[in-house]
């Protein structure tokens, strides 16, 4: 799935796979905004910073970051 223009941005939702993620940390200094941060050993989104630029997707080992269309 593809979201990447337009009205359909704000309808977007960024995930965090939390079966996937085992907290290696490796996405949270990549975000410019500082939406992402650690809660024990799973990634979290503050969803009101997220600006889906996309750039701490392909940082995850196991793909457990992900933008939706909601
Ligand atoms: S998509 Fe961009 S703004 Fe959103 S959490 Fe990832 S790096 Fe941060
Ligand atoms: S890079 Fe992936 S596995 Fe590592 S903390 Fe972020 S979401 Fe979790």
């Amino acid at each position: 799935m593809t979201v990447t223009t337009g009205t359909s941005m704000a309808q977007s939702l960024f995930v965090v796979d939390d079966d996937s993620c085992y907290g290696c940390g490796a996405c949270i200094g990549l975000c410019p905004t500082s939406a992402l941060s650690m809660k024990g050993l799973l990634a979290m989104v503050e969803q009101s910073k997220c600006v889906f630029c996309e750039l701490c997707i392909p940082s995850c080992p196991v793909d457990a970051l992900d933008i939706y269309a909601r």
